[in-house]
């Protein structure tokens, strides 16, 4: 079984059926396991392992399988899923980081991530430094006796920076430190970390993995003895994922691939059809050779994903006229969705920082993000042109 290909496994994969014999995988909706008898109750409290489902904060079936699945698809030996990405995030710096260590990470990282790390780890004693991914060679410069992670994410959200994770994972092994890769933007449909070295990989499992912007969700992989303790954190402090989210986080798994190809396929061609657009300073996007590191992304992801982001010319005036002037594409903040989506994050997400802050984290006034949906392309690109010949009015 081991030899069939990770597309098939992400379809057949299937931990658990009833008496039933039902062909989708069932849904374990309760909160607790029954036990034959006292001895068996006594055996399941005995030690702390996966094995007997006790308590569905600590382990469920329904969950079980989605985890199974996205290790397969990451080639990881073991997973835990979490209620949401942010939570993904949150337990392994919680698992793995103690007072007085620390932690480097590229400073594009997603906001709330971006917020841990320079709010709330420092009040546990945790230090962060960050470096620029356009620079990662003074990521070298970093490293201390107490550093114990790095962390990035490739592409990262929203700048689309990309990182040789072969590369990075060989400078951690050197310096003994644990390198965790938030590989959300590409999904293991399309880059796979751990076959480059990395120890960790996590997912918000609301974007491409849901696919279809139902239900929150988050999953860290990796090898047995690094994702024990996590499941020893997640079992105790609570932040589980519900059988209900991961029954519809395992349907959605088994089309990830084939949607990962058409949100590739309509990217590529609206990223091309926007280049030297007469009202885009720039477009970005993996596999356009403009891209500064596309050399790399062509050497570790299998396609560039589904995101793009341009500058519009005007700045946050002409970004805000591009949105309202959107027909079809939504405003929205989600990403990852079969349904195209613009946002800007200079006036929303990243408007309570000033514009040095902002640059700093590859925020320009007039970024425009699209996550490329699974629409008609020509439908994306009309949308797209009619509001940028708006936008400069
Ligand atoms: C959305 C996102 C997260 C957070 O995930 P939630 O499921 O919203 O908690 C983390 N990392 C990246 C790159 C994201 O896009």
């Amino acid at each position: 079984m081991s030899k069939q290909h990770p597309e098939t496994r992400a379809i057949r994969l299937q931990t658990e059926q009833t008496s039933q014999k039902e062909h989708a995988t069932p849904m374990f909706l309760t909160s607790s396991f029954t036990y034959e008898s006292a001895t068996d109750m006594a055996a399941a409290f005995s030690d702390d392992s996966l094995d007997v489902n006790i308590y569905s904060r600590f382990s469920n079936p329904t969950v079980d399988e989605f985890v199974a699945k996205v290790a397969a698809l990451e080639g990881a030996e073991d997973g835990i899923a979490t209620a949401t990405g942010m939570a993904a995030v949150f337990a392994t710096f919680m698992t793995f980081l103690s007072k007085g260590d620390h932690i480097i990470s590229a400073s594009a990282v997603f906001g709330s991530t971006h917020t841990i790390l320079t709010k709330f780890l420092p009040k546990w004693g945790i230090e962060y430094s960050y470096f620029d991914m356009a620079e990662p060679a003074s990521v070298e410069a970093l490293f201390r006796p107490e550093t114990k992670m790095l962390y990035v994410e490739t592409p990262s959200n929203p700048g689309l920076d990309i990182i040789d994770l072969g590369w990075l994972a060989g400078l951690c092994k050197k310096n003994n430190v644990m390198l965790v890769v938030d590989n959300c933007f590409a999904t293991p449909a399309v880059q796979q970390p751990i076959s480059y070295g990395a120890d960790l990989v996590l997912h918000s499992a609301t974007k491409f993995i849901d696919g279809q912007g139902r239900v929150l969700g988050g999953v860290v992989v990796g090898r047995k003895e690094l994702i024990h303790p996590l499941y020893l954190f997640v079992r105790n402090t609570g932040p589980s994922m519900s059988a209900f989210n991961a029954w519809v986080l395992t349907k959605s798994l088994e089309t990830l691939y084939i949607r990962m190809e058409k949100h590739a396929d309509n990217a590529l061609k609206l990223a091309t059809a926007l280049q030297g657009h007469a009202s885009i300073e720039w477009v970005k996007y993996p596999f356009l050779d403009t891209h500064p590191q596309h050399a790399i992304a062509k050497k570790q992801m299998s396609n560039g994903g589904g995101i793009i982001s341009f500058e519009i010319r005007g700045g946050i005036t002409a970004g805000q006229k591009f949105l309202d002037a959107l027909e079809m594409l939504s405003m929205t903040n989600n990403l990852g969705d079969s349904r195209s989506i613009a946002s800007h994050p200079a006036s929303t997400t990243h408007s309570k920082l000033s514009e040095a802050e902002r640059a700093a984290v590859g925020i320009s006034p007039g970024l425009i993000r699209i996550s490329v949906g699974l629409e008609h392309v020509d439908d994306i690109k009309a949308d797209i042109l009619q509001a940028l010949a708006k936008s400069q009015a």
